[in-house]
């Protein structure tokens, strides 16, 4: 299986959102095999599944908070994301890491929550730039990773981004690609077994249609998590023609 999510961070307005996924859909039709997929931000998500759903793409939250309900001004239940149409939920990226204090125990929790209440979780992991340099890259994917050891059971997608990949243009090689993804698929095997096999890698990180092709040959990449490339409806299109 591959996979194409388009993750749109804090951009676009409905308007804008609108236009994006009829001319996106104008361009390719979804095929056996492929699955792609929209990130948009909350108040664009139950216009977008009323889009995309019927075509067969899926709808992530971008964020879902743990707790099923209560006082958390500002938040959004799993239950709330798929109220509002969405497949799944994009957990743990690196801008929530690092802006908002995301930490491996609340993404533990939100696996669990997200599971329950029918989401499909993409856990997003990655060093920085200052722990690849100092030789922690595949340390630090182990510590991110180890909440699946008692989160094994479930469905389960995992994007491998570098942060210092991110939105910077300069892709990882294909070389630090390879090496990455064989360390991740061989500890999803530690930790989930047999059911390891169901769980696609993705890369991301200035990810477009011009380096797509190459990574997509590299050894366990099943697809891309895109964000910049996400947002031109052509670009997207693009990518996911190439992924089929
Ligand atoms: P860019 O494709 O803009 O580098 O962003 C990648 C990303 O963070 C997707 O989640």
């Amino acid at each position: 299986m591959r996979c194409v999510v388009a993750n749109w961070k804090m951009n676009l307005t409905s308007d804008e959102a609108r236009s994006f996924c009829e001319s996106m859909l104008a361009q390719f039709t979804p095929k056996a095999g492929t699955e792609a997929g929209i990130a948009p931000p909350f108040t664009m998500l139950s216009l977008v599944s009323g889009l995309v759903r019927a075509k067969g793409l899926q709808v992530f939250g971008q964020n879902g908070h743990a707790e099923p309900k209560g006082a958390f001004t500002g938040e959004i239940s799993m239950a709330q994301l798929k109220d509002a149409g969405c497949t799944g939920v994009i957990l743990g990226h690196s801008e929530r890491r690092q802006y908002f204090g995301e930490t491996d125990a609340a993404l533990a929790k939100k696996i669990q929550a997200a599971r329950q209440n029918g989401l499909l979780p993409l856990l997003c992991i990655g060093e920085t730039l200052d722990q690849r340099d100092a030789g922690q890259t595949l340390a630090v994917l182990g510590q991110q990773l180890s909440i699946l050891a008692e989160n094994g059971a479930g469905p389960l997608w995992v994007a491998y981004e570098p942060v210092w990949a991110i939105g910077t243009g300069r892709r990882a090689e294909a070389e630090q690609v390879r090496e990455a993804h064989a360390f991740i698929r061989a500890e999803l095997n530690r930790h989930l077994g047999a059911a390891a096999a169901q769980v696609p890698i993705l890369y991301g990180g200035s990810v477009t249609p011009e380096s797509f092709p190459e990574l997509l040959g590299i050894p366990e990449v099943a697809g891309g998590l895109v964000g910049g490339a996400s947002l031109d409806p052509k670009k997207f299109a693009e990518l996911v023609k190439q992924a089929s």
